[in-house]
């Protein structure tokens, strides 16, 4: 009895019920993946192509978060959220690439 109650512990650390970073969705992740649901862990990387092609355009200029989110008419969060997990870097309050 004691080896089943265990094994269902194991169940319970191996995952974890968390609020979607980008859309707020509860949802279900491994433990120690970012907290992200799986359509916005899909739309994650297609961002990422975009906001760094926006950059890419624009390298003569110094673009904040809210530029870019005009540009690409998307929420603010959800650049912030590619800044949180280490695809950009802010430097004052321009948004960079990392290898700029
Ligand atoms: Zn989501």
């Amino acid at each position: 009895m004691s080896y089943c109650h265990s094994r269902v512990v194991n169940v319970v650390v191996a995952f974890d019920l968390v609020k979607c970073k980008m859309c707020g969705k509860a949802t279900v992740v491994s433990f120690g993946m970012r907290p992200v649901c799986d359509t916005c862990r899909a739309k994650e990387q297609e961002l990422y192509t975009l906001v760094r092609t926006v950059l890419r355009d624009h390298s003569d200029e110094r673009l904040t978060i809210q530029d870019v989110a005009e540009i690409l008419e998307i929420d603010e969060k959800e650049i912030m959220y590619l800044v949180d997990s280490g695809y950009f870097q802010l430097k004052m309050r321009n948004l960079q690439l990392y290898d700029a």
